[in-house]
């Protein structure tokens, strides 16, 4: 069997080192993939939903899966659908509940998921007198995919109307700040949990709290992730039941109702506050470091798990009684300016945690830098404690000019 993953992050790594051992699958195609896929099977390069159709064609791939979120957007899934190809993921209409924050909001609410009072506009005027009336801080947020960096936490009314200005009148986000999302601010601690679906049923994963701030200490600019835990210590048993009555059941319900059967993954980016358990957001695929720390404490095999997915076959996820920590190495000056093309050394005597490439790939025999965010190291253990003393020692022996990593993961 033939399998094409799209993707070159952390989380595209972490699913190839899960399903390498897997006797069935003959070759691995990673587009574009880094330097553990290529050790793990072949990178391409093809990057158009058109060229990578063409080559799941030409290659007879058995299998596609999706990593990031813009392919699906554009239609990656209807696209290899129409071409009789296998693929797991949702269809560009369904990829609408995390490409538009208008459509995912007007969603939560006609299907009663707890979520933060919202209104949605269209003209500027409309939005400028709204946060007029608006207690502070309040959250704006651009409609469309603006790479993690289009939400801004006003904190008084002129940030507000500046905001506002420079999403809808300067278009910083280009058109996905012609629509705008003005919410309330939810005060508490994140979670998320990611779960397959079979086309009928959602059936999630352990919880995951993972850390966006750069810096130690929670402190600097809000990145892709700089580390992730699983379970996530502060998500209790109550949460959970939350959770499963307010935002999974009534999503599963709301997808249902909208005839939308998809088999792919589907994200919860959570808010918890003394009120309960609130949906911040859905992202239609997995996430990236989620990813790193929920597979390698899943006790079920990958590819059967997603192959009775797609056959529309219940699943029944088993996940380790352990701890995982997932720790990121960076490029100094992330996730601002950064310089790339530094060689990364030693990344081989790590025996203890898994080493899962993401911007780094191989220059001869020599992996080097061409991302912000390098690298994850993972690991498990009985205990959060383990578990870190295992990835920072092993982060230690990994070198290359101006890393940088938080001191901080799993540490409670
Ligand atoms: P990401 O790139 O992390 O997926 P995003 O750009 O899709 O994020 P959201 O997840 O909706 O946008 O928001 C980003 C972050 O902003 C959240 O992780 C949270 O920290 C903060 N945030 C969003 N909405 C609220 C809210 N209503 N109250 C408080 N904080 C919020």
């Amino acid at each position: 069997m033939k399998i094409l993953i799209v993707g070159n992050g952390g989380r595209e790594s972490a699913i190839a080192m899960k399903l390498h051992s897997d006797s069935r699958i003959s070759k691995m195609y990673f587009a574009k993939g880094n330097a553990t896929t290529a050790k793990l099977g072949q990178n391409v390069y093809e990057e158009s939903v058109v060229a990578l159709r063409d080559f799941a064609i030409n290659e007879r791939i058995d299998l596609t899966i999706v990593g990031p979120e813009a392919p699906l957007v554009e239609g990656i899934v209807d696209d290899f659908k129409e071409h009789g190809l296998k693929i797991f993921g949702p269809r560009k209409r369904t990829a609408e509940l995390e490409g538009s924050k208008a459509f995912s909001k007007r969603f939560m609410q006609t299907n009663n998921i707890k979520t933060a009072k919202a209104v949605v506009f269209d003209a500027y005027q409309d939005a400028m007198d709204y946060v007029k009336t608006q207690k502070f801080p309040i959250v704006i947020k651009a409609s469309g995919l603006a790479g993690g960096k289009g939400v801004v936490i006003a904190t008084d009314l002129a940030e507000a109307e500046l905001t506002i200005h420079r999403f809808m009148i300067e278009r910083i986000y280009g058109d996905a700040g012609i629509q705008l999302i003005i919410e309330e601010y939810l005060r508490g601690f994140e979670a998320s949990i990611i779960a397959f679906a079979n086309g009928k049923k959602l059936f999630p994963c352990v919880s995951v709290k993972d850390y966006k701030k750069a810096w130690t200490g929670d402190k600097g600019p809000n990145t892709g992730g700089m580390g992730s835990v699983a379970p996530s210590p502060e998500f209790t048993e109550a949460h959970y039941a939350d959770f499963e009555k307010n935002i999974l059941a009534p999503t599963l319900a709301g997808l249902q109702g909208a005839g939308i059967h998809f088999k792919g993954f589907i994200f919860f980016g959570l808010m918890v506050t003394n009120d309960g358990t609130y949906l911040l957001e859905y992202n239609l695929r997995l996430g990236d470091p989620e990813t790193q720390v929920i597979l390698p404490l899943m006790e079920n095999n990958l590819l059967d798990v997603i192959t009775d997915c797609l056959d529309g076959k219940d699943i029944d996820l088993k996940f380790k009684d352990e701890k995982a920590i997932c720790l990121v190495m960076c490029s100094g000056g992330y996730p601002n300016k950064i310089d790339t093309g530094f060689e990364i050394k030693n990344s081989d005597k790590v025996k203890n945690s898994q080493v899962m490439f993401a911007g780094a790939r191989y220059a001869g025999d020599k992996i080097i830098t061409t991302g912000g965010r390098v690298l994850s190291v993972v690991a498990t253990g009985d205990t959060y404690e383990e578990a870190r003393k295992t990835v920072y020692a092993d982060a230690l022996k990994i070198q290359f000019d101006y890393a940088f990593y938080r001191e901080d993961i799993g540490k409670f």
